[in-house]
């Protein structure tokens, strides 16, 4: 399922409008029930409209009736692979704490397990979720536009 998720990460990644960021991103989120979701990141000139595309995932994915979650695959360029910015964890976590998390880059793939621990405000940092958790959410960094030249080469 991982490779088929992967799949499906990077052909919607393929849509992503990213104008000003140049930084495409695709999710692939897996629910239960074996449905997936895609989403892309959609930006907008006022930068903090912009969506990120797992919490466009899991808006398509509620929206279709999808309530829990396997696993999400979030696909992008950038090595090592950028993991969801601390918007998207705490989003997710809404849903569940076990999701399997998939960060596919350019030539490697870093998981994460039950790595939507809740965020707290003061945890909202990047590699805060992780404290104590989940090794490497803050290996990548937040992934908002503003902090793309983090992930470049
Ligand atoms: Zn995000």
């Amino acid at each position: 399922m991982s490779a088929e998720l992967v799949r499906a990460a990077r052909a919607v990644q393929q849509r992503a409008y990213c104008p000003y960021s140049k930084f495409p991103v695709g999710a692939a989120l897996e629910a239960v029930d074996g449905r997936v979701f895609g989403g892309c990141n959609v930006e907008s000139a006022s930068y903090g409209l912009t969506i990120c595309a797992e919490r466009m995932a899991l808006g398509a994915a509620v929206a279709a009736g999808a309530r829990a979650f396997k696993r999400i695959v979030v696909a992008t360029d950038a090595e090592p692979p950028a993991s969801p910015c601390g918007a998207c964890r705490q989003l997710l976590a809404e849903f569940g704490l076990d999701l399997e998390v998939i960060a596919v880059g350019a030539k490697s793939e870093r998981r994460w397990t039950r790595s939507c621990r809740r965020a707290s405000v003061d945890e909202g940092a990047p590699g805060g979720v992780a404290r104590g958790h989940a090794r490497g959410w803050g290996g990548g960094g937040v992934r908002r536009s503003g902090d793309v030249a983090r992930h470049m080469p």
